[in-house]
Parts: structure tokens; sequence; C-alpha cells
């Protein structure tokens, strides 16, 4: 199916089914919103949009991953559901169709994206976060398996999920990046312990993962043994780019809020228009790389500058927030609305998660410009 074909007909199917799609009305926890996630799921792949963009081996319906692009921006357009939380799929799967068995792509991936399940990434740890090569979970082979022990940290609805996308070292700490192997674990084997953290905007939205001698089949390796660095690789490019169009579609409508609101008056008219500039060049730039991806073009570091450009106008739009709405966000002032106190605080993490917004730099220096190693 082309774009504008399908661009219509899902408009068309979202404005007769607003009811069933919409959120419940007030404050929700992250439970609800999870619960509700996996209904907007359901309800767009059962109609068939969540199936178009992704081949047919995994039950997808095949087209350009531009229609994909687009359903996650329509969804969250509407505030049907909240980019975050829906975007895992573009973060995970991409990488799965990359290096899992084909056997085993074929029967998770619809499982994702039917809302049947949640998947979360394991890669940092308490010791290792931008230095991802030194990570120390250990996988050993025992039979016809690996067990697990170690630990990991700011694990992403790690309390919600069934698997778990892991990074696990296999050979020595001094192998660093040549010594890690990816495993795709279930999250209910004996072994595993997930505590919940609270972060500042209010939600537990990571976790504490503990593993303690837990056996992973080893046909749920992804790659082979030692390609766990490749697999990381492939897979924070899309994190880093066309995961977070959905965000961009999600500040577009918030930036559409805050000019909306009778305090829109104490905004400097530039301050504004500098939001938007930086939004519409994270929008040109995502775009672009959508196209690229279309066009069958391998996603790599370059996709830093995606990353990059859309955390800074995340962070800009939310500080004029401050300015505007909510200038009691940060002294506690209970008149500001808890949904404009939890959005500017979670935009604080927009130049962390992902990669630093320093390690971004790092990366478009050396890998990029080639401006030389670090110092
Ligand atoms: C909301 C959120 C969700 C997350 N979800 C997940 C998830 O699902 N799975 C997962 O595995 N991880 C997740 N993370 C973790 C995230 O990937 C890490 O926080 C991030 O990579 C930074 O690592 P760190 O926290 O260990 O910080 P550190 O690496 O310790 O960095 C601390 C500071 O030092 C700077 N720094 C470090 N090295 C350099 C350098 N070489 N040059 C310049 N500056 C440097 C950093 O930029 C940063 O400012 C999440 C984080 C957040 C905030």
């Amino acid at each position: 199916m082309e774009l504008a074909e399908f661009r219509a007909g899902l408009d068309g199917w979202l404005d007769a089914h607003g009811a069933e799609l919409a959120p419940a009305e007030g404050d929700t926890t992250l439970a609800d919103d999870m619960t509700h996630l996996a209904t907007v799921k359901r309800l767009t792949y059962d109609a068939g949009w969540m199936r178009y963009g992704w081949p047919e081996r995994v039950e997808g319906l095949g087209g350009s991953p531009l229609l994909r692009a687009y359903l996650g921006e329509a969804l969250t357009l509407r505030g049907f559901v909240e980019p975050g939380i829906y975007s895992m799929a573009e973060v995970l799967v991409p990488t799965m169709l990359d290096f899992a068995p084909p056997e085993l792509a074929a029967e998770m991936v619809p499982r994702l994206l039917r809302g049947d399940e949640t998947w979360c990434q394991g890669f940092s740890e308490p010791g290792t976060g931008s230095n991802l090569g030194s990570l120390a979970c250990r996988a050993v082979r025992d039979g016809d398996g690996w067990r697990v022990t170690g630990q990991k940290v700011w694990t992403s609805l790690a309390q919600f999920a069934q698997r778990c996308v892991l990074l696990t070292r296999t050979g020595t700490v001094e192998s660093t990046h040549r010594g890690i192997t990816a495993l795709f674990v279930d999250m209910d084997s004996p072994g595993i312990t997930v505590r919940p953290i609270r972060a500042m905007h209010g939600a537990d939205e990571f976790c504490e993962t503990f593993f303690d001698d837990v056996f992973v089949p080893v046909d749920r390796t992804l790659g082979a043994e030692g390609q766990g660095w490749a697999v990381a690789m492939d897979l924070l490019p899309y994190e880093r780019s066309t995961a977070l169009w959905h965000r961009a579609a999600f500040l577009q409508r918030r930036l559409g809020d805050l000019v909306a609101t009778a305090a829109a008056d104490s905004l400097d008219p530039d301050d504004v228009g500098a939001a938007v500039e930086l939004l519409y060049a994270f929008r040109a730039r995502s775009r672009a790389t959508q196209y690229r991806l279309d066009g069958g073009d391998k996603l790599g570091p370059e996709t830093s500058v995606d990353k990059v450009l859309v955390a800074t106008a995340d962070q800009t739009i939310f500080d004029l927030a401050l300015d505007g709405v909510a200038a009691g966000i940060t002294t506690g002032d209970d008149t500001v609305s808890a949904e404009w106190r939890r959005d500017f605080l979670y935009s604080r993490a927009a130049t962390i998660y992902g990669g630093t917004a320093e390690i971004q730099r790092n990366i478009l220096a050396r890998r990029v410009l080639d401006l030389g190693a670090e110092a």
C-alpha cells in the first residue's frame, strides 16, 4: 500500500474508532497506560494498520516503514498513545528481524505488535551506561543453553515485560565489545527479580533487573556468540532516530496545547518561534532518515544527529512551558497541572536515554566527522 492511500484509510478509521482508542480521562497510572496501549495495539493490529511496514515473515502486511511511522504519528497526535511506551517496537523489532533465528522472530514479533506482550531492553548496568563495552552481566555456556548472572538497571517497563533483549558478557572483561553476546530472555524465567524505580516525574518507568543463574536456551541467542556488539550497534540507531518520530508528534501536540492556553500571552513570540524551528529541524531530519530507511539504507552513527535535535527540541519546548503555564513546576507549586509537571520533568531525561547528549556528540565527532579518538 502507498503512503497516501494508507494515510487516508487510517485517518478515516481513526475518526470512526476514536471512542474505543481514546484513553480514560484524568490521571492514569503507568499500569493503566500499559493496559490501554495493549488495547490500542490489538485494535490496530486486528484492523491491519499495525501490520503494515513489517515483513510478511513476521505476519506483517509489507510495505514501506513510512507506513508504520505514520501510524505512530497519527495515534500520538490524537492522544491515543504515549510515545515512549508505544515506540518500544520501533526500537527492538528491526534488530529481531536482523539477528533473531527466523522462527523465533516469526513466533515473537506478532505478539509484541498485537499488544499481547511487552518487551524490554537490558543494556545499562550500575557501572555501565555510556561505556556499554564494559558491561559485566555474565553468561556462561551450560549444555544447550546459557546461565546468566548479573544486574541491569534503568530497564524501562521490565515490570510489565514478558521478554528482554539482553546484552551479556561471554568473553573476558578485557575483550570489551568483542566479548558480548545478545540473548532474548523470557522474563518469567526462574532467577529474575525486577524492582521498579520511581522516576522524578512520578512513574515507575524503569527498573533494576537482577539475574541469578538464569537459564536461557541457546536458540535464544541473537546473532552468534560474541556478536552482541553488532546487535547493539544495529539497535541503537533505531532508538536514536525512527523510534523518536512519535516523540516529535507528541511534542507538536504539547506545543500546540501550550500556545492555546490563556497563559500563552506571557510567552515571548521569539521563544515560541525558536521552539517551533527546533521541532521542525528534527522533523525534517527524521523524515529524511525515514526515507533513507525506506530506500533500503542501513542506519548508523549519523542517527546521533536525530537524537541531538529531538532532545534539544524536547527540552526547549518544556523550558518554554516553565516560563508560561507552569512557572511553579520546580518549586512544587500545586496549582501547576500534574500533566505539565510530569511532561516538564520527563523532558529532562531526553538528553540521557538512548545515550546522553555528550555521547551523541562524541559519536558524531569520532565516527561521523572522523575528528580522532578520545584523549
Ligand atoms: C528514561 C530513561 C529510560 C531508560 N531506559 C533504558 C532501558 O530501557 N534500557 C537500558 O539499558 N537503559 C536505559 N536507560 C539508561 C540510559 O541508556 C543511560 O542512562 C545512559 O546511557 C547513560 O548512562 P549512565 O546513566 O550510566 O550515565 P554515565 O555513563 O555514568 O554518564 C554520566 C555522565 O557522564 C557523561 N559522560 C560519560 N562518558 C562520557 C564521555 N566519554 N565523554 C563525555 N561525557 C561522558 C554522560 O554524558 C553523563 O552526563 C534509560 C535512561 C533513562 C533516563
